[in-house]
């Protein structure tokens, strides 16, 4: 199974990435954790994206097709993935479309969570996630954490990340709509994208995506 999700941030591509890998047995990559690790880390990767990403901007295509084409070169990538985050650019979809054909098979859809700009707004204001684990709570009855505060996993306190303000929310908004979304015609032409209602609980939108995807 390989997966692309689609949709702006906040649409819960990171929720259901974890339930298809639980399902599946195949790697969640999101190039978002991976950047925000590297920035952690102050490695170099991280120095080239830090300021984009504080921003609302998107990394540069060259960084982060740099971490892409060696992620998909390498072994864990063997028997499939959730690609969460990535391609965000046309470029990208394009560099990815090349990258398969080194790697086949190509990729089994590209599924497109779908929710509305004043429903993001309202679920990133209140979305807190492990910096630990990369586990994300919300303030949904069936998605907050049991002992307030801290994840469910680890017990590592939560946080609310930097880019989740509402400034740079909107920012990101934007860059979706701008650079993004042009994707969801990208892999229509190529009869691979599955559009899926993203409003709904975790377990609607889950099931929603198994129907399109099987
Ligand atoms: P995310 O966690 O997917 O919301 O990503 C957080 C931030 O990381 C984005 O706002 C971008 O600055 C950067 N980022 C993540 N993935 C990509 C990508 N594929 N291309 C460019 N920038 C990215």
């Amino acid at each position: 199974m390989r997966l692309i999700l689609l949709g702006p941030a906040g649409a819960g591509k990171g929720t259901q990435a974890e339930r298809l890998v639980a399902r599946f047995k195949i790697p969640h990559v999101s190039t978002g954790d991976i950047l925000r690790a590297a920035v952690a880390n102050e490695t170099e990767v991280g120095k080239l994206a830090r300021e984009h990403m504080e921003s609302g901007g998107l990394v540069p295509d060259a960084v982060v097709l740099g971490v892409m084409r060696e992620w998909l070169a390498s072994k864990e990538a063997t028997d499939g993935y959730v690609l969460d985050g990535f391609p965000r650019t046309v470029p990208q979809a394009e560099a990815l479309e090349g990258i398969l054909r080194d790697h086949p098979p190509g990729l089994n859809a590209a599924v497109l969570v779908d929710v509305p700009d004043q429903v993001i707004l309202e679920r990133l204001s209140v979305r807190w996630s492990c910096p630990k684990c990369g586990l994300v709570y919300s303030a949904a009855a069936s998605n907050r954490p049991k002992n307030v505060g801290y994840c469910d996993r680890d017990g590592t306190a939560l946080q609310q990340r930097g880019d989740d303000s509402p400034a740079v929310i909107r920012h990101r908004l934007d860059v979706y709509r701008e650079q993004t979304a042009p994707l969801i015609g990208f892999y229509e032409s190529r009869n691979l994208l599955k559009r899926i209602d993203g409003v709904g609980t975790p377990d609607e939108i889950e099931e929603r995506i198994l129907k399109e995807i099987s």
